[in-house]
């Protein structure tokens, strides 16, 4: 199946940000959503602005880090439409600081969301991808994997192995799938800063508001990789705004 229209698309991390852009985006091009995150307020509050406007979206309360979440947001996808042609593992944190902080919770989020909830997104789709012989994986990066800035480098560390858990994919992933990782540089949401400590949440959030990007350049950059013909896999797209270095 060529294009957007009809497609039955889960996302995680779709309760705000570039999740809730992308969401929208696919939306207004026909995608049916299922829509994956844990606060269950924003999360139906998408879905609802979504539903108002005609479209098709389903909220499915989800902690990336679980497991059995992710096999309940992909199950959805499956009982609801009867398939699942596109996982967007968009889901993250960024939770940065210097190591002298040692906010290990941090860290350990970071890990969590961004290696084990690619995994466990993986897990629960490709055995669904497999049995359809189609499917698409779509992995949200960040610039952060390719050039490494203080304080930030356990995100750095945690999305570069997005990166190369997306290219290992990609080489086993046969004629039939497609895999695509979308590296965002900095991006107008409120994820920016959240969570790290007071001085670098003041610094992040002035940066963001110079230089930022909107979600929806993201959103954009994933509906182009998801509306190539099947045959055709969109691998890497790195969007960034022109000022940022
Ligand atoms: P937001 O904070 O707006 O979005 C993050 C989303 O992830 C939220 O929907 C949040 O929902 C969800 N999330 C976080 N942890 C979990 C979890 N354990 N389980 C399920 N959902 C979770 O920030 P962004 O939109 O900016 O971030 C989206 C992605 O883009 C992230 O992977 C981020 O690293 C990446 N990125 C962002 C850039 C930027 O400049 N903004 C640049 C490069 C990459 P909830 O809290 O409801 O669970």
């Amino acid at each position: 199946m060529s294009g957007i229209r009809g497609k039955v698309v889960a996302i995680t991390g779709a309760s705000s940000g570039i999740g809730e852009a992308t969401a929208i985006h696919l939306a207004e091009r026909g995608a049916r959503l299922v829509l994956g995150a844990r606060r269950e307020d924003r999360l139906g509050a998408v879905v609802d602005a979504i539903t108002a406007n005609g479209g098709a979206a389903t909220g499915v309360v989800v902690d990336v880090t679980r497991r059995e979440d992710l096999v309940r947001l992909t199950g959805t996808a499956v009982d609801r439409y009867g398939r699942l042609d596109v996982l967007v593992s968009n889901a993250g944190t960024m939770a940065v600081s210097p190591f002298d902080d040692l906010r290990q919770d941090d860290w350990d989020a970071m890990v969590a969301t961004h290696i084990t909830g690619l995994l466990n997104g993986i897990a629960a789709a490709l055995p669904v991808f497999r049995r359809q012989r189609s499917g698409h994986f779509v992995t949200v990066g960040s610039t952060a994997a390719y050039v490494v800035k203080s304080p930030q480098a356990v995100y750095a560390a945690t999305k570069t192995a997005v990166k190369v858990l997306t290219e290992g994919l990609r080489q086993e992933s046969g004629p039939d799938l497609r895999v695509t990782l979308v590296s965002p540089g900095f991006t107008h949401t409120e994820g920016i800063g959240k969570g790290a400590g007071p001085e670098i949440a003041a610094a992040m959030t002035r940066q963001r508001d110079e230089i930022a990007m909107p979600p929806g350049a993201v959103a954009s950059a994933i509906g182009y990789a998801i509306e190539q013909p099947d045959g055709v896999d969109v691998s890497e797209i790195v969007v960034r705004p022109t000022v940022q270095a």
